[in-house]
């Protein structure tokens, strides 16, 4: 086993050894809401946005895009878990925004090795074989934060699944200081 895969186990026998009351929590968030977030390592939605365990629904994938499955899950959240009001929270220095769908295709063509990204762009330098099966997913990069949240705010409130009652909120996490910036034209779009 790794290193990774140790500590992992480790840390988590820490957290189970002072479980107490976490063992009671209903499955539904007591504060009835959803975020839809970047997969980004520097973002905690669990500190940035104050959240304990039985809170809330956090739905991450790369970019926080409103894809068809971070849809599914905003669906379940609130038609089966009660959340009632969704934040869709995209961020600054995203890696969606360094590549295009043609990038990662050729990329992922050539090797499934990671690629290495330089002031050229991303290259790939992997020695595994590739696989064109990338060229069928559309892998919703960015290029322009305020946009792609805009757009996804604007995807999940006109969504048929979605009732219109649920507040979509759009926001911009700053990497650089932590802050939640307001995107006013995805807040209106997001409006019930
Ligand atoms: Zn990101």
């Amino acid at each position: 086993m790794t290193k990774v895969h140790d500590e992992v186990l480790a840390a988590n026998q820490n957290y189970a050894k002072d479980f107490g009351d976490k063992a009671k929590l209903p499955m539904p968030p007591a504060r009835r809401f959803a975020i839809l977030t970047c997969m980004d390592a520097r973002l905690d939605p669990a500190k940035f946005a104050g959240l304990a365990e039985g809170d809330a629904h956090v739905i991450r994938n790369a970019g926080g895009r409103a894809s068809d499955d971070a849809i599914r899950s905003l669906v379940i959240s609130h038609k089966l878990l009660g959340t009632n009001e969704w934040f869709v929270i995209h961020h600054t220095d995203c890696g969606m925004e360094t590549f295009t769908d043609e990038v990662m295709r050729a990329l992922l063509r050539q090797s499934l090795d990671t690629a290495q990204i330089g002031p050229g762009g991303w290259k790939d330098v992997g020695k595994v074989p590739g696989s064109s099966e990338g060229d069928f997913i559309d892998w919703l990069t960015i290029k322009d934060q305020a946009e792609s949240v805009t757009a996804d705010v604007k995807r999940v409130r006109s969504h048929p699944l979605v009732p219109s009652d649920v507040p979509v909120y759009g926001y911009i996490y700053d990497v650089k200081s932590g802050m939640l910036i307001d995107v006013p034209a995805a807040t209106k779009a997001g409006r019930v």
